[in-house]
C-alpha cells in the first residue's frame, strides 16, 4: 500500500497538461486562465472624481463659486476659467482641468448659479480625486496563467479590454456506477437495491469546481457489459470515473477488467480511510480513476484526488489550505484520515465522524474534509490541509 503522497505524486505525473482554448471573456467564468493578462490602461485612466458634486481649486479664504459647467462621466475635459468658478461634477468625471479639490454636494448651498459651501475651513486639498494609476499602471500583469475565473476576477478580466481570452480546454469526463444493486432516483426498487447516488454526487462537485461531466453511465457487475462498455467510454473521453466494484469481493471486477482492456496500472490501494481500495490507471493519455463505491469513500476520493489532478491538468494554482482543527476523533494508526469538517462555533473547524464509509448523510453541512496524519489522536487542535467541497 502506498501513501497519499505516493499517491498524489503518480496522479500528477500521469495527468497530461490541457490544452488552451480561445473563449468569449463572459464565457470564462469559473475556468482556469491560460495566458496572462496585462493592465490595457493606467487605473484610474485619469484623475477621477469620486463624488457627485463640484471641482475647484481650493482658497481657504473663498467660500462662494460661481457655476461654470458641468463634467459628466464619459465626457471631455473642461478647464475652469479662473479661481472664482466651479464646475459641478459627477462621481466617475475626468478631473477638469484647473482644480485640484471636490466638494461634495452635501455641504453645497444653491442661489441660482452661485454656489456656498458649507464648512469650507475643513477641506483638504486633493480630496474625493481618486489619482490616474493609483491603483495600478498600464502594462501591469493584472491575472497570471492559472488563476481560476471568479466575480473579483472576472472583473479584472472585464476591465483588461480583453473580448475574448486564452483558458484551459476541460476534459472530457464519464461518470459511471457500477454494481447489480444501482437503481436511478425515480426508478422503482426492491428492498434489497440501494438508491444510486455516487455518479450525482460526483457530478456535482465536478459540476462546482472544475467542468461538468460529459456523460453519466450505470453498469451492472457483469464483466461481458463492464469490459465493452468501459472500452468504449476509454476510447471517447480524456478521463474515466468508475465507483463501485474494486474491492475485493467475488463481483470486484474493474482491476481485472482494466487489465484486459490494456489500461496500466498507476496505483491500487493507498493507505488512506476512507478510500483504501482506489484503483487509478491510464492508457496513453487516458485516465481512468476507480474509485470504491462506499459513497463518503467515492466523494472524499473524487475531491482529493479527481478534482485536484484535473485542476492540475489545467494549470491551476488552487491548493488545499491549511487550518485550525479540533479533532474529536482518533485516526487510524497506520492510515492517512480524510476528516470531515464542520465551522465550529467561534471560528476554526471541528472534526465530525462518520459512522461508517457509507455514512454520506454525516457529510451534510460539512465545509469538505481535513487530511490528518496516521495516529492523530482526539482532543488534538491542529492545523491540516483543508479540502473544500
Ligand atoms: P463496492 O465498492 O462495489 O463494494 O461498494 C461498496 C458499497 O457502496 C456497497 O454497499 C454499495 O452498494 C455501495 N455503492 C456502490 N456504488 C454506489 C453508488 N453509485 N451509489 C450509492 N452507493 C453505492
Ligand atoms: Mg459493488
Amino acid at each position: 500500500m502506498i501513501s497519499v503522497s505516493e499517491a498524489w505524486q503518480r496522479i500528477a505525473t500521469v495527468m497530461v497538461p490541457r490544452p488552451p482554448v480561445e473563449v468569449a471573456v463572459a464565457d470564462a467564468n469559473g475556468r482556469i486562465l491560460a495566458q496572462s493578462v496585462r493592465a490595457e490602461r493606467d487605473q484610474p485612466p485619469f484623475d477621477r472624481v469620486m463624488m457627485d458634486g463640484i471641482a475647484i481649486t481650493l482658497d481657504p479664504a473663498r467660500d462662494q463659486y460661481q457655476l461654470q459647467a458641468t463634467q459628466a462621466a464619459g465626457a471631455p475635459r473642461q478647464t475652469l476659467a479662473s479661481a472664482s468658478h466651479c464646475i459641478e461634477v459627477m462621481t466617475g468625471a475626468v478631473l477638469p482641468h484647473g482644480t485640484d479639490t471636490v466638494v461634495p454636494v452635501e455641504q453645497l448651498h444653491h442661489d441660482g448659479d452661485c454656489i456656498s459651501v458649507i464648512g469650507g475651513s475643513e477641506l483638504q486639498k486633493g480630496q474625493f480625486i481618486h489619482r490616474q494609476g493609483s491603483d495600478y499602471s498600464a502594462a501591469t500583469v493584472l491575472l497570471e496563467s492559472g488563476q481560476r475565473i471568479r466575480a473579483p476576477e472576472m472583473a479584472i478580466l472585464a476591465s483588461s479590454g480583453l473580448a475574448t481570452t486564452r483558458v484551459a480546454a476541460p476534459p472530457s469526463i464519464a461518470v459511471v456506477a457500477v454494481g447489480d444493486e444501482l437503481v436511478a432516483p425515480g426508478e422503482p426498487i426492491t428492498t434489497t437495491q440501494i438508491r444510486r447516488s455516487n455518479d450525482f454526487a460526483i457530478a456535482s462537485l465536478l459540476h462546482s469546481h472544475c467542468t461538468p461531466p460529459t456523460s453519466r453511465h450505470c453498469f451492472p457487475d457483469d464483466p461481458r457489459v463492464l469490459e465493452p462498455g468501459i472500452g468504449q467510454l476509454i476510447d471517447e473521453h480524456d478521463i474515466v470515473v468508475l465507483s463501485g466494484g474494486v474491492s475485493m469481493g467475488k463481483f470486484d471486477y474493474i482491476p481485472t477488467i482494466m487489465d484486459t482492456l490494456g489500461v496500466e496500472i498507476v496505483l491500487h490501494k493507498v493507505a488512506q480511510r476512507p478510500g483504501k481500495p482506489m484503483w487509478i490507471g491510464r492508457r496513453a493519455d487516458k485516465v481512468i480513476f476507480a474509485l470504491p463505491g462506499n459513497p463518503v469513500s467515492a466523494l472524499v476520493c473524487a475531491r482529493r484526488y479527481l478534482v485536484a489532478a484535473i485542476d492540475h491538468a489545467m494549470g491551476s494554482r488552487t491548493v488545499a489550505s491549511p487550518v485550525i482543527v479540533d479533532v474529536q476523533q482518533s485516526a487510524p494508526a497506520r492510515l492517512t484520515w480524510f476528516c470531515p469538517v464542520i465551522d465550529a462555533d467561534g471560528g476554526g473547524y471541528r472534526s465530525r465522524g462518520t459512522n461508517t464509509s457509507g455514512d454520506f448523510h454525516a457529510l451534510k453541512n460539512t465545509v469538505g474534509f481535513v487530511e490528518l496524519p496516521p495516529g492523530t489522536v482526539a482532543g488534538s487542535s491542529l492545523l491540516a490541509p483543508l479540502w473544500r467541497w
